[in-house]
């Protein structure tokens, strides 16, 4: 089977937020010629220093994967690299005038918008395929994470997540076509737990969150007065607490919207291969870190 590389018709840009540095970021994304691969561009410093996304290059993952290359870095890189991956666009130049991706709503939905509205065209050199000839694992006993990519003729997506949380509970998602990609996953949300979230807005580390960009997951019970508080540091109105759930679920599309949103930022992670695949992977427990240590797992492989 051979099939051709694709990359977008025109040039097309999107404005927004970065969620940890609260910083407003223009987009834009540009056509790439043959095996250029997906690389930012810091259009912000000078020299315009490229980046490009490869496994190789990232150096950071705890709350999002950043990309380090030619002394510039770009952060929260997953839903963008998500959308890309997604929709099978092989060559981007993705032009940044900031040092991360803005958040938009929490998923990938406006970025595979933007590149649709781009238009997707195919390039004249078929695409390169690294097809998984023997199992793949990485694993982490301690978390109970398991990544493996095992021999598939075509590419499927499983997620499992497992939080131990009353309220998620056990998820699976399965992907199983990227022509399923702007449907099924693109629209689903990040989310965290309101538990972590009061960490974070006290240490000052979400700045362009608000309650339309992530689903908040609430476990524990709550007087109204804790809940009224927990409104004031978002500077929102105060509503009637309802128990445990999702706090804002108005804003939550399918039931395993959470197992969804990780098989939408595993996607991302693994277009950092740099390469189309060939294989099913199947993941227990994902998470940033454990997904690009697996890919890098799959680089090696790939450039060997
Ligand atoms: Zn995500």
């Amino acid at each position: 089977m051979s099939d051709k590389q694709k990359t977008i018709l025109n040039d097309v840009k999107l404005t927004g937020t970065g969620l940890h540095t609260g910083k407003d970021v223009i987009i834009t994304f540009r056509p790439a010629k043959e095996d250029t691969g997906y690389v930012f561009r810091r259009v912000d410093l000078p020299g315009k220093p490229e980046i490009q996304a490869v496994a190789e290059n990232v150096v950071e993952t705890s709350r999002s994967t950043v990309l380090y290359q030619n002394n510039a870095s770009v952060a929260t890189v997953e839903h963008v690299m998500s959308a890309i991956y997604g929709l099978g666009i092989d060559n981007l130049i993705i032009e940044i005038d900031g040092p991360e991706t803005p958040i938009l709503d929490g998923s990938s939905k406006y970025y595979v918008d933007s590149l649709l509205k781009a238009g997707i065209t195919e390039q004249n050199t078929d695409r390169k395929y690294f097809e998984i000839k023997k199992t793949v694992i990485f694993e982490n006993k301690e978390t109970g994470t398991l990544i493996k990519a095992v021999p598939f003729d075509g590419i499927e997506y499983e997620v499992v997540i497992d939080y131990h949380s009353t309220v998620l509970g056990r998820q699976k998602a399965v992907l199983k076509s990227f022509d399923d990609y702007a449907k099924e996953i693109a629209p689903c949300k990040t989310f965290v737990f309101l538990k972590e979230l009061e960490i974070l807005l006290k240490n000052n580390q979400i700045k362009g969150g608000d309650l339309s960009n992530a689903l908040v997951i609430v476990e524990k019970e709550f007087t109204q007065k804790e809940f009224d508080r927990i409104a004031d540091l978002f500077n929102k109105k105060h509503q009637k607490y309802n128990g445990r759930g999702v706090l804002n679920e108005e804003y939550m599309t399918f039931e395993n919207e959470p197992a969804r949103h990780k098989l939408l930022d595993l996607i991302g992670d693994t277009a950092l291969s740099g390469m189309r695949l060939k294989a099913k992977i199947i993941a227990e427990k994902p998470g940033h870190f454990a997904n690009t240590e697996f890919v890098k797992l799959l680089r090696k492989e790939i450039t060997k």
